[in-house]
């Protein structure tokens, strides 16, 4: 594959110091393409570049229905080339081709869901005394960034995107030094179809070019997906410059199962929310709490589905595929190689070694028992396929225990008590809460993001608009 360059001022910009950056494939370990490595001045570049278009006649006519209509046509390009994204984001992150599919069309629902919404966010008139027209009117936020992280990147690049290019915004995206594919693909698109500044794709290390674009006093709104310590640095840089930052941070999400729960139902999904992309999820079940009284019954159930799942690359149509990258690879070993005494490995645990794919990165899904909820794999996010398991015995304590996290982004509540359920739903801290149910991250139209240190401000639905906006308050005194 050539190599990718990145789109700036309406230019394709390659290294012209020759620093390029190897993409490998994570299944395979092998060379798919090098990137720029994107330096301060390309940053600056990029951020002039942005405030020239969002000023621009050209970019500043198109109406609000328009900006709808080329979301739309976005939508269908992607669907259109749903085949091609899905094997570039297979072969990027390693993630079994129907999941890759999966996240394909959820890039597409991005772009037609915020399509819908381009026409739609307007102001009030707040009646004060009569002769004073008092009206808000919903203005761009302006040069907005998104640094975009390697586990999902069509699908975080289109929620935010598509909601800021719906309410007038210019666009910078970063991507991940490892996921730059599907992100350039469609970056192609917006660079025949869009005005010239209005969108453009930066690469290169975040502690570099990220870094740069995060401290520009030219970007006026941060959307940053990633872990807390680097999105802790992103709102510092934002705080020298008093822009908003939406942060989305992960998170340790629980399925708490009660006595009475439907456990044919609650296995397969409690499996799936945890090695679907081989854990590397912000919103991954990576917790399960289980009263006492059917834990070991519903641990046996689990052992015995996890044992069957099949590890490996796409090409072996897997169930469980590899690890981003060996830095990730080799911390999820040594997170799985210090269990002690307090904790036991039911299932899993070790490195695979798949025939063929030597060089890839691929770990057995894991269940670790803890004795108690304090234990670090209990707490820390692990990010790969490790369920961590803990006892309780009422409702309080389940209530406790899902709140003994400094995260709380999303939850599964297993009971068939309607009242147990709406009571524990509404008293865990958490951003998105599913009964008898776990839609990892949730649907399009859901409001997504996280309590405590999973995040600020919310992602997805109709209130991610919010995100890229200012309001302008004017009074018109009416005098004859
Ligand atoms: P990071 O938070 O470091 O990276 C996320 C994104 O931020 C990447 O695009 C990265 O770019 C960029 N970045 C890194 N440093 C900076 C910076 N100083 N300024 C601006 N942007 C920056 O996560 P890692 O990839 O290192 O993964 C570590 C852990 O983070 C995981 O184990 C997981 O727990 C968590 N994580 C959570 C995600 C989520 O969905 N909430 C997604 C990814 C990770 P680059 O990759 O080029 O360095």
């Amino acid at each position: 594959m050539e190599n990718i360059q990145m789109l700036i001022d309406g230019e394709w910009v390659g290294s012209e110091q020759e620093q390029w950056i190897d993409v490998l494939n994570p299944a395979t370990g092998e060379l798919i393409t090098q990137i720029v490595r994107g330096n301060e001045k390309h940053a600056d570049r990029a951020v002039e570049a942005a405030r020239k278009a969002l000023k621009s006649k050209e970019w500043k006519s198109y109406k609000p229905f328009q900006r709808g209509q080329f979301l739309q046509e976005t939508a269908r390009y992607i669907r259109e080339n749903a085949q091609r994204l899905a094997e570039l984001e297979s072969t990027d992150i390693g993630k079994p081709s129907a999941q890759a599919k999966g996240d394909i069309e959820a890039a597409a629902r991005y772009f037609e869901f915020y399509a819908g919404l381009a026409d739609k966010v307007f102001g009030d008139s707040i009646p004060i005394e009569e002769d004073l027209l008092n009206v808000t009117v919903i203005e761009p936020i302006g040069v907005t960034l998104h640094i975009v992280p390697w586990n999902y990147p069509i699908q975080i690049t289109a929620r935010s995107v598509a909601a800021a290019i719906a309410t007038g915004n210019v666009v910078i995206v970063k991507s991940s030094e490892d996921t730059p594919l599907t992100t350039n693909f469609l970056a192609k698109w917006f660079h025949e179809k869009l005005p010239q500044g209005v969108f453009q794709h930066l690469t290169g290390y975040g502690a570099e070019i990220g870094s740069a674009l995060t401290s520009h006093t030219g970007v006026n709104q941060i959307t940053f997906t990633g872990s807390v310590p680097t999105g802790i640095a992103v709102m510092k840089s934002a705080a020298n410059n008093v822009v908003p930052v939406t942060l989305e941070l992960g998170g340790k999400s629980p399925n708490v199962v009660f006595k009475d729960a439907d456990l044919e139902r609650a296995v397969p999904v409690i499996v799936n929310s945890i090695v679907q992309n081989a854990g590397q999820t912000c919103s991954a079940g990576s917790r399960l709490l289980v009263e006492e009284t059917i834990a070991d019954e519903l641990l046996e159930k689990l052992v015995e589905k996890f044992k069957t799942l099949k590890v490996g690359p796409p090409a072996n149509n897997a169930d469980v595929g590899p690890i981003i990258n060996e830095k990730q690879y080799k911390r999820i070993l040594e997170i799985l190689g210090s269990v002690d005494d307090q904790a036991k490995i039911l299932v899993g645990g070790e490195a695979v070694q798949v025939e063929g794919y030597e060089n890839g990165f691929y770990i057995s899904p894991t269940i670790i028992e803890a004795s108690d909820h304090d234990n670090s794999f209990v707490q820390e996010e692990i990010f790969g396929p490790v369920l961590s398991v803990v006892r309780f015995s009422d409702v309080e304590e389940a209530i406790e225990l899902a709140n003994a996290t400094e995260y709380g982004l999303v939850a599964g509540v297993w009971s068939k008590d309607i009242d147990v359920a709406h009571y524990v739903a509404s008293r865990i801290d958490s951003g998105q809460v599913f009964v008898n149910s776990y839609g990892a991250a949730g649907g399009v139209q859901m409001p997504f993001g996280g309590y405590k240190k999973s995040g600020i401000g919310r992602e997805k639905s109709h209130l991610a608009v919010q995100n890229y906006i200012q309001i302008k308050n004017i009074a018109i005194q009416v005098q004859l």
